[in-house]
């Protein structure tokens, strides 16, 4: 086995917060190729790299073992992520996935209410709710994610939707649990599309949420939250949404697909 490097993240110094840089693959790779695109980003970063962001990587299900493997015994610096779960535990659920199941691969992030799960497999904010309470119960941080559409942002909808998605996904929370969750902002006209949200959307989409948070849980604990920033982000994009008020990190679709781009993005 390889031996462990130290290398030390950093807060963010204006926050005090970790930032984390999410990787989304979506259903993309079969294992083999899984294995090498994260073999390639490792051999793409330098030790430095690692102490402004953690990393997370969420590949489809069918990888997470393989990988899970990969890192560990490579003592790779990435964290291991999921892209959904099933609230149950186990039970009569075709082609389910539990977050039980997850954690005994290690994994660490899973992201929850991803704007494809809505709207292609109906998520609703209820199912969304008990599958945030399920990750949390396995110990896991969900990766909630929130975001408009076009249309609602045309129709001048953006604080209803950020607000009642944040407050349905958390409703039966402690305070002391909602202040370890990640919350990704990713407005849906954005995700895919090559449309990128702007530094000041980022920020006016974080405050939402962030405001949100303190009116539920008070300011303590919506200081605490991480807020990440989601929807075509790119190299050339990347530094200025990282730099962006109250914004503590990335989650990343299509780009993190090539490991130069994605390297590219983490070093931003
Ligand atoms: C996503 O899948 O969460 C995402 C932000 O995708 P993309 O970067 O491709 O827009």
């Amino acid at each position: 086995m390889a031996a462990k490097k130290v290398l030390e993240l950093k807060p963010n110094p204006r926050t005090g917060r970790y930032r984390l840089i999410s990787g989304n693959w979506k259903m993309n790779l079969n294992h083999l190729e899984a294995i090498q695109l994260v073999q390639k980003l490792y051999f793409g970063l330098r030790d430095v790299d690692y102490g402004f962001a953690e990393i997370s990587i969420h590949p489809p299900a069918t990888s997470l073992r393989p990988i899970q493997l990969l890192i560990e015994s490579d003592r790779m610096h990435f964290s291991l992520g999921a892209q959904n779960c099933y609230f149950a535990p186990s039970g009569a659920y075709t082609g389910e996935v539990s977050a039980q199941m997850l954690s005994k691969l290690n994994v660490k992030y899973v992201i929850v209410g991803h704007s494809e799960r809505r709207r292609i497999f109906g998520e609703t904010d209820e199912v969304v709710a008990l599958k945030t309470k399920a990750i949390l119960a396995e110990q896991m941080t969900p990766i909630l994610c929130v975001g408009e559409t076009a249309e609602e942002r045309e129709a001048g909808e953006t604080d209803d939707v950020l607000m009642r998605q944040v407050r349905l996904a958390v409703a039966d929370l402690s305070a002391e649990v909602v202040a370890t969750i990640v919350v990704a902002y990713e407005p849906i006209w954005a995700i895919g599309t090559g449309l990128v949200a702007t530094p000041e959307d980022a920020t006016s989409g974080a405050q939402l949420i962030r405001e949100e948070l303190a009116r539920l849980y008070g300011g303590d604990v919506a200081e605490r939250v991480r807020i990440q920033y989601g929807g075509s982000v790119t190299p050339v994009t990347a530094h200025d949404l990282l730099e962006a008020d109250g914004v503590d990190g990335l989650l990343v679709g299509g780009a993190s697909l090539d490991a130069e781009a994605f390297s590219r993005i983490i070093r931003a």
